[in-house]
């Protein structure tokens, strides 16, 4: 069975493109027919060597739609922007490498490794094919694999009925990319700034959460949240409150500046922000905290958590939960989207954990944390 399924990634390889020549750069090679997969995503199906810095389980499989004119949309920290300089097909994502596969081939593999894959994901991009492409590839994979499958939207590509199609065909949970947690924020980086177009809609975004949410259910819907995008503590502690009160998750990424973006020269948040900021949401989620347990200075950085046992606030940092990569889960409620990389480099040390942190991982956790300032 393994030669079979050894010979079968042989052949696979064939339709793997990491280095592309000028005659590869064919419109051909677009969705549906074609996806890109995160670096992680191919080494856990076989389809690129390497290994990730510590051996661990990874099965959640992230698919990005592909178009030769790329992504419409021009966010200022993001990777595929469409002024961003370079060919899209050499761009990257969330700062990792996103080889081209050819869909049919990916669905089969993802179909003969169904046992070790916790959560699948297709992104959408900004583009007027995307709804109809995704629609395309959600079939083909509910079709031929039971893992649980998410697809992170593009809002402005979407409706209400379309959520409902997705809804309709077999996907089981919606991500939306909201990324700036404040309005302000969000009109100010998610605009076309160069070119003086208009940018993404605050309010759209917010319809397609709220849609979702209705029709999707509670804990089926998650938005995605950055740190170190120019928000303050008290933003995304209050925007974790809102979202969590609603059952709805919020999910945490750190700022990871991509070379030649708008924000390539911005830093990212410093580690002990980026710690107790996961700790606050973790408190939210799991604790009972609300954004009244904690104090903010001025500029609204958190200052202080209110709580009547500091010993049992310990506790809770030290399980290490609280500094896991959020994702959707896995059809057991494990760890299903874990993201390797996806808020560092390979060479850094990890800003979220694919894995519960070990001992050792805890005790450096807890020199960053510095938690003791807080109570
Ligand atoms: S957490 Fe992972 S699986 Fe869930 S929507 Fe985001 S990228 Fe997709």
């Amino acid at each position: 069975m393994l030669s079979k399924l050894n010979s079968q990634i042989q052949a696979h390889d064939t339709n793997v493109v990491f280095t592309r020549t000028k005659s590869e750069r064919s419109s051909a090679k677009e969705s549906p027919n074609w996806v890109r997969i995160s670096a992680a995503s191919a080494i856990a199906l076989g389809l690129k060597s390497g290994r990730f810095a510590k051996e661990f389980d990874f099965g959640g499989i992230n698919l990005l739609l592909n178009y030769d004119d790329g992504c419409r949309s021009d966010c200022a920290y993001c990777g595929l922007a469409r002024t961003r300089p370079g060919d899209y097909e050499d761009k990257s994502f969330i700062r990792v490498e996103w080889p081209l596969v050819e869909t049919a081939s990916l669905v089969e593999r993802m179909r003969l490794l169904e046992a070790k894959l916790t959560r699948l994901c297709i992104s959408m991009v900004t583009n007027p094919y995307a709804f109809r492409d995704t629609c395309t590839i959600t079939d083909s994979i509910v079709q031929n694999v039971r893992t649980p499958l998410s697809i992170l939207v593009a809002p402005p590509t979407l409706n209400r009925t379309k959520l409902e199609e997705f809804k309709a065909r077999g996907v089981d949970m919606i991500g939306i990319g909201l990324d700036a947690v404040t309005e302000t924020l969000f009109r100010s980086l998610r605009t076309d700034v160069p070119t003086g177009g208009s940018g993404l809609s605050w309010t759209q975004y917010w319809k397609i959460v709220n849609d979702a949410r209705e029709i999707f259910g509670p804990w089926k819907v998650n938005c995605h949240t950055v740190v170190g995008l120019g928000e303050s503590d008290f933003d995304l502690i209050e925007m974790f409150d809102k979202l969590v009160s609603r059952e709805i998750f919020p999910y945490l990424f750190c700022f990871n500046p991509e070379p030649d973006s708008r924000m390539g020269t911005t830093p990212k948040a410093s580690i002990t922000r980026w710690r107790r900021v996961q700790l606050a949401k973790y408190l939210i989620e799991e604790r009972g905290y609300r954004v009244k347990d904690f104090m903010f200075s001025n500029d609204g950085s958190l200052v202080n958590i209110k709580t009547p046992s500091p010993r049992e606030l310990i506790a809770a940092a030290n399980e290490g939960v609280a500094f896991m990569t959020n994702g959707c889960p896995g059809p057991n409620g494990e760890p299903g989207c874990t993201r390797p990389y996806g808020s560092y480099k390979p060479s850094e040390s990890y800003r979220d954990y694919p894995f519960l942190p070990s001992t050792t991982d805890l005790q450096r956790i807890t020199s960053e944390l510095d938690l003791e300032e807080l109570i």
